[in-house]
C-alpha cells in the first residue's frame, strides 16, 4: 500500500539514477542522455476468443540502444503500464553494464491475467502481439530480443521465437530472437534456473566477505540463516530450493498472493511449490502456520528477506518495520526509493535488483551466444578434455601401483576428474564468475569511496561508468 508522496516505479529509479549520477562528473547532457528512455511503442490488438473479439494493450520499450540489440523481458500481467514497463527497460540498461552483458536495455508487457485463459488461448495472444513486435523490428535477434518476465516462461518464448521464424524464414539466426526458450526449441540449460541460482551465488559472493556481512550485522556464512522470501514463482523457487537444498538456509516464512506460510522450523520449498501448483495458493497447506495478510510477514524477524515476486511492496508505510539486516532484491524494485532511504538509515544491507536478479539476463546472453554460434557449448571440447584428464589419471594409477598402500587415490576422484564439463556446468561456471565479479565491481566503490555508503548506489555508478564509456565511444 503506497502513500501519495510515494514515487512512482519509473520515478523510484529515477530517483536512485539521480542520486548516483551526482557523484560522477559526466559531460553536460550526457547524465540527461542516459536517464531517458529512447521509446515506447503502444500496441492494441485484437483477438476473436470464445465468439467474440478481445482487445489487449502491450508494451515494448526502448531505454537504451548504447548497444545492439537490446534485451529485457515480457511481462505478462495486469498491472503493466507504460510507467512500468520504462521502469524496468531503465533497470535492464544498467543490469547489462553492470554484468558486462553487450546489450542496451528494454523491456515489454501485456496487460493481462494469464490465469484467466486457456493455454491454446494464449498461444493466439502471444502469436499476435509477437507478430505487432516483429513487423516493427522490436523482436529480432540483432535489434530487440525478449526473454521470461512474471507471468511468462519457455512455453510464450517458444511460441514467439516460431512466430518470428514464420515471419522471417530465410533468417539464419532466427532462433536468437528471444531467450529462455525450452532446449528442443533452441534454448540453452540452466536459463529456467538462472535468476535464482543467480541470487544463489550472490549470496555466496555476499558471505565471501567478512567485512561485508558485519556491515549487515550478521556472522558467519549462510548455512543456518533464516530467510523470508515473497513469491515462489520462477525466481522464488529457484533460489530458495538453492538456498536451502545445497546453502544450508532455513526457509522460515513464504508469502504468496494469498497468504503466507511461516515456520520457523523451516519450510519444505519442494511440497510448498507443488501445492501452490496444484490449489493456485498456499492457503490449508497442512505443515505450517498460515497467516492470511502476507505482507505482514515481510516484517517476520529473519536474517535474509527476499522479495522476488514485484515491485513496490517495501515502501515508505512498512519500510520502518522491516527487521530483516540484509534484503536481496530478487524482484525488480521491491523496494521504492522512500523506503530505500529508511532502510539505509536503519542500516539495512540492500543487494540491489539490477545486481541480484542479473542472473536471467547473464544466461540469456549464454543462450544468445548460442543460437549465434549454432552449436551447443562444450561440444567440441568436452571428449578432448576428458581425453587429457585420462592421461593424468592413468599417470595416476600407474604410481598407484608403484607406492603399494603408501598412497591411493581417494575413491570418487576418479570419476569426477574424468568427467569433461557439460553445457549445464558451463553455465553454471559462467554465471558464478559473472555474479562474482560483478559484485566486486560494486563492493570495490562501496569500500573505497566516501560518498557511496551503500551496494545500490555503487552498482549504479559501476553501471552508468559503463554506459556513458559506450556513448563517448559512439561520439556522443
Ligand atoms: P513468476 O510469475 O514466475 O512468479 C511470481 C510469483 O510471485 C508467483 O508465484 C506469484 O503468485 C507471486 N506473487 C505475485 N504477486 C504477489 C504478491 N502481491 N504477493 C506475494 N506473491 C505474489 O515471475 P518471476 O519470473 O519469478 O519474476 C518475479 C520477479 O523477478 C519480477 O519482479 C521479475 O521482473 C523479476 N525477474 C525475473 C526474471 C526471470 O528470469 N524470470 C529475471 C530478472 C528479474
Amino acid at each position: 500500500m503506497s502513500t501519495s508522496n510515494e514515487p512512482s516505479f519509473r520515478e523510484s529509479v529515477d530517483i536512485m539514477f539521480n542520486r548516483a549520477v551526482a557523484l560522477l562528473d559526466l559531460p553536460p547532457g550526457l547524465e540527461e542522455k542516459i536517464r531517458v528512455c529512447n521509446a515506447t511503442y503502444t500496441v492494441r490488438f485484437g483477438v476473436r476468443l470464445r465468439g467474440k473479439i478481445e482487445t489487449f494493450t502491450g508494451y515494448r520499450s526502448v531505454h537504451s540502444e548504447h548497444m545492439e540489440p537490446v534485451k529485457g523481458g515480457i511481462r505478462y500481467s495486469m498491472g503493466v503500464n507504460q510507467d512500468e514497463v520504462e521502469a524496468l527497460a531503465a533497470l535492464m540498461t544498467y543490469k547489462c553494464a553492470l554484468v558486462e552483458t553487450p546489450f542496451g536495455g528494454s523491456k515489454g508487457g501485456l496487460c493481462i491475467d494469464p490465469r484467466e485463459y486457456e493455454e491454446h488461448e494464449l498461444e493466439l495472444i502471444t502469436r499476435r502481439f509477437a507478430y505487432e513486435l516483429a513487423k516493427r523490428d522490436l523482436i529480432n535477434p540483432s535489434q530487440n530480443v525478449p526473454a521470461p518476465d512474471m507471468g511468462t516462461g519457455e512455453r510464450e518464448m517458444a511460441w514467439i521465437a516460431d512466430q518470428y521464424r514464420r515471419m522471417n524464414t530465410t533468417d539464419i539466426n532466427g532462433a536468437a530472437c528471444v531467450t529462455g526458450k525450452p532446449i528442443n526449441a533452441g534454448g540453452i540449460h540452466g536459463r529456467t534456473e538462472a535468476t535464482g541460482r543467480g541470487v544463489q551465488y550472490a549470496l555466496r559472493e555476499f558471505f565471501r566477505h567478512s567485512e561485508d556481512v558485519k556491515i549487515a550485522g550478521l556472522t558467519g556464512k549462510l548455512d543456518g540463516k533464516r530467510v523470508v522470501v515473497q513469491g515462489l514463482g520462477n525466481v522464488g523457487y529457484h533460489a530458495a530450493k538453492f538456498l536451502t537444498d545445497e546453502d544450508g538456509a532455513i526457509v522460515t516464512g513464504i508469502i504468496e498472493r494469498d497468504g503466507a506460510l511461516i515456520s520457523d522450523d523451516g519450510l519444505d520449498i519442494d511440497a510448498v511449490h507443488a501445492w501452490i501448483r496444484k490449489h493456485g495458493g498456499v492457503a490449508n497447506y497442512p505443515n505450517a502456520e498460515f497467516v492470511e495478510n502476507g505482507a505482514s510477514v515481510l516484517e517476520k524477524e529473519c536474517d535474509i528477506l527476499i522479495p522476488a515476486a514485484m515491485e513496490g511492496v517495501i515502501d515508505m508505510t512498512n519500510a520502518d518495520q522491516i527487521k530483516a539486516p540484509l534484503i536481496i532484491e530478487a524482484a525488480n524494485g521491491p523496494v521504492t526509493a522512500g523506503a530505500d532511504e529508511i532502510l539505509r538509515k536503519k542500516g539495512c544491507v540492500i543487494i540491489p535488483d539490477m545486481y541480484a536478479n542479473a542472473g536471467g539476463v547473464t544466461v540469456s546472453y549464454f543462450e544468445w551466444v548460442k543460437n549465434l554460434s549454432h552449436i551447443r557449448f562444450g561440444r567440441m571440447q568436452r571428449r578432448q578434455e576428458e581425453a587429457r584428464h585420462q592421461l593424468v589419471v592413468d599417470e595416476l594409477e600407474r604410481l598407484d601401483r608403484y607406492m603399494g598402500d603408501a598412497w591411493s587415490m581417494t575413491p570418487d576422484f576418479k570419476a569426477k576428474y574424468l568427467k569433461g564439463a557439460d553445457e549445464l556446468e558451463l553455465v553454471r561456471s559462467g554465471l558464478d564468475d559473472t555474479m562474482r565479479q560483478a559484485y566486486q565491481d560494486m563492493r570495490a566503490l562501496w569500500h573505497d569511496r566516501d560518498d557511496v555508503d551503500d551496494l545500490r548506489t555503487a552498482a549504479y555508478l559501476v553501471a552508468i561508468t559503463r554506459v556513458a564509456g559506450s556513448y563517448r565511444a559512439k561520439g556522443l
